[in-house]
């Protein structure tokens, strides 16, 4: 097996392109946010979220921060999120002072279940904030109406699922804001950045006052902000990713075909649902090993990576409810569908990289190991 290569459970591809336009804006001399952040906040409107109004920012964190602080979340305040996750959703709720409250997921699409959150509202929920985990939409008709009967805001957390849908709409476009991470690891990346798209104006000048110091116009500081601001040089690279993202989102899809059709036979797998009314843009191809603890899943990952040179990923092997960070915020009520998940799951490789080899390869591997009860 040692001729073998890894195969990486995630590659960012950037390419002769994105070079050209950084080097472009080194030439330029004026490296600062500026005209191609602007124009990549139109860009990224237009392509992404049917035209509603971007901010750029330097990480997606920066953005549901400053999304959060634009909303008038802070002190006393409650907002519902999923414990299934990365911390950065959590950890964006804390930060403005505001409580994290743990809902529970469904356990077909891994996203907040409206039955749950629905039972964690308390007089001081302000809002519910969904992710669309891995890159399928959370459900947003029944958060919705958990939202109207409450009277919270929604608030989408997009890190994951550029270009996504739902009900023929595109995630980002639902709630009060939504936020895109543009991490490498991402569907597309910047470098390092995210993007919050906004319900409307107040929202957006909102964040982009805090991006800036709390400045409009130079030295009339009108609110406490911070430095969050995306540079000329990461959004030159956003621009030309963003012309890329939709092929890519094409190959992941292809490739997520071919891995249903071949591991959906395997026994004791189970392979990502889609809801109907959705599209998924398969972030992560997350698959459960059905029934296994966390300690027999680690070791199908240990085999996978070991014995067959397929690269993946436990996204996420700790609730963050159960994290020393975030464990005062710990719920009084269980949240089983969450415990469950985050001792089956395992993201396979589906990034546009694959070559159909890879791609059996990773069949062959799965089977082996996991029909083989390891
Ligand atoms: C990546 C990610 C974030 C944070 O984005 P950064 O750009 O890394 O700050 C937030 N939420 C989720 C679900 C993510 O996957």
């Amino acid at each position: 097996m040692s001729e073998l290569s890894m195969i990486p459970a995630a590659r960012p591809v950037i390419g002769e392109e994105e070079r050209v336009a950084v080097d472009r804006v080194l030439r330029s001399g004026m490296v600062a946010q500026g005209p191609e952040v602007a124009a990549f906040e139109v860009e990224f409107a237009a392509e992404l979220v049917g035209g509603r109004t971007c901010v750029a920012v330097n990480s997606g964190t920066s953005g549901l921060h400053l999304g959060l602080l634009a909303a008038g979340v802070g002190p006393g305040d409650e907002v519902i999120v999923p414990s299934f996750t990365f911390a950065a959703t959590a950890n964006s709720v804390a930060l403005t002072g505001a409580t994290p409250v743990f809902a529970d997921i469904s356990a077909d699409t891994f996203n907040l279940d409206p039955v749950s959150v629905a039972a964690a509202v308390s007089e001081r929920t302000v809002a519910v904030m969904p992710v669309h985990l891995y890159g399928h939409p959370a459900d947003m008709d029944g958060l919705a109406q958990v939202a109207q009967e409450h009277g919270l805001a929604v608030f989408e957390d997009a890190a994951q699922a550029h270009g996504a849908t739902c009900g023929g709409r595109p995630v980002g476009s639902f709630g009060a804001f939504g936020m895109f991470s543009l991490y490498p690891t991402k569907n597309m990346t910047s470098g390092e950045g995210g993007m919050v798209s906004c319900a409307d104006e107040e929202i957006a000048r909102g964040v982009r006052l805090l991006r800036n110091q709390g400045m409009e116009a130079q030295y009339a500081n009108e609110v406490v902000g911070l430095n969050n601001r995306m540079t000329d040089i990461h959004a030159a690279i956003g621009r030309v990713q963003l012309g890329k993202v939709g092929a890519w989102t094409a190959q992941r899809r292809a490739n997520a075909a071919f891995l249903d059709e071949h591991l959906g036979q395997v026994a004791g797998v189970v392979t990502p649902a889609v809801r109907e009314g959705c599209t998924h843009v398969y972030h992560q191809y997350t698959i459960r090993v059905d029934g296994a603890s966390g300690a027999q899943r680690d070791e199908v990952v240990a085999a996978l990576r070991a014995e067959h040179k397929v690269g993946c990923g436990v996204y996420y092997p700790t609730p963050n409810h159960e994290l020393v960070s975030l464990a005062r915020f710990a719920p009084a009520w269980e949240l089983p569908v969450t415990a469950r998940a985050a001792a089956e799951v395992i993201s396979l490789p589906v990034h546009p990289s694959l070559s159909e080899g890879d791609l059996e390869r990773v069949v062959e591997a799965v089977a082996a190991v996991v029909g083989a009860g390891a």
